[in-house]
C-alpha cells in the first residue's frame, strides 16, 4: 500500500519483457551483473551497450564481488522503451533448502529501488524459474504474495510470462 492506503495494480502479460514500455524493467541477472543467458541476455541484446557499461562500472564501485542473491540494483535501459532496469539475482532451486525468502527479498528490493528512483510502472520477469530451475507454481505464489505484501509508492507491476504455461501460472494467484 502506498500513503493514500491504495494497492498496487497487478497485471499479468503473456510476451517478451525487452518490448514492454514501463519505467522500469527488472532484469533476472546473475551475481556477476555481466549478463547471461535467458532474460538477462535478452534485456542486454535489446538494451545495447549502455546497460552492461553500468553494470562494469558497478563491479567496479560498489560491487567488485557482485551482486548478492536476493539484493537490486539500477542502471539506466539503453535502447529499450523504459528508463531504468532494476537488476535482481534471484536463488538458485534447491530441493534441500528452503530458499524463498531470498526469493521474496528479490521482489522486495526490486521494489524498493523502484521507489528511490520514483519509478511508478515496473516489470518483472518470473524470476528464477528459468535457467535456476525454481517451480513455476511455488516461484509465483512468491512473487505475488511479496508484491502484495510490500509497501511502495509503485503503481502497477506487471508480470510479464514468456509462454502460456508461465502466464497461467502467475495470472491464477490472483484472487
Ligand atoms: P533465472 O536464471 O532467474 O532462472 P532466466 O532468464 O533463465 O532466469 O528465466 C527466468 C524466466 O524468464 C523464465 O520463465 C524464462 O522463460 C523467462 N524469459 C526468458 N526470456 C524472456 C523474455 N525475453 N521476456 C520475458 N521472460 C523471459
Amino acid at each position: 500500500m502506498d500513503e493514500d492506503g491504495t494497492m498496487v495494480h497487478i497485471t499479468f502479460v503473456q510476451g517478451d519483457i525487452t518490448r514492454q514500455q514501463a519505467d522500469a524493467i527488472v532484469n533476472a541477472a546473475n551475481s556477476s551483473l555481466l549478463g547471461g543467458g535467458g532474460v538477462d541476455g535478452a534485456i542486454h541484446r535489446a538494451g545495447g551497450p549502455e546497460i552492461l557499461d553500468a553494470c562494469r562500472d558497478l563491479r567496479a564501485s560498489h560491487y567488485g564481488k557482485g551482486l548478492p542473491t536476493g539484493r537490486a540494483v539500477a542502471t539506466p535501459a539503453g535502447r529499450l522503451a523504459a528508463r531504468w532496469v532494476i537488476h535482481t539475482v534471484g536463488p538458485v532451486w534447491s530441493a534441500t533448502e528452503d530458499r524463498s525468502d531470498l526469493l521474496a527479498s528479490c521482489h522486495r528490493e526490486s521494489l524498493r529501488v523502484a521507489d528511490e528512483l520514483g519509478a511508478k510502472t515496473v516489470a518483472f520477469p518470473a524470476i528464477s524459474t528459468g535457467i535456476f530451475r525454481w517451480p513455476l507454481e511455488d516461484a509465483a505464489r512468491i512473487a505475488v504474495e511479496t508484491v502484495r505484501a510490500t509497501p511502495t509508492a509503485v503503481e502497477e507491476v506487471r508480470f510479464v510470462l514468456f509462454d502460456e504455461r508461465a502466464y497461467e501460472a502467475f495470472a491464477s494467484q490472483m484472487p
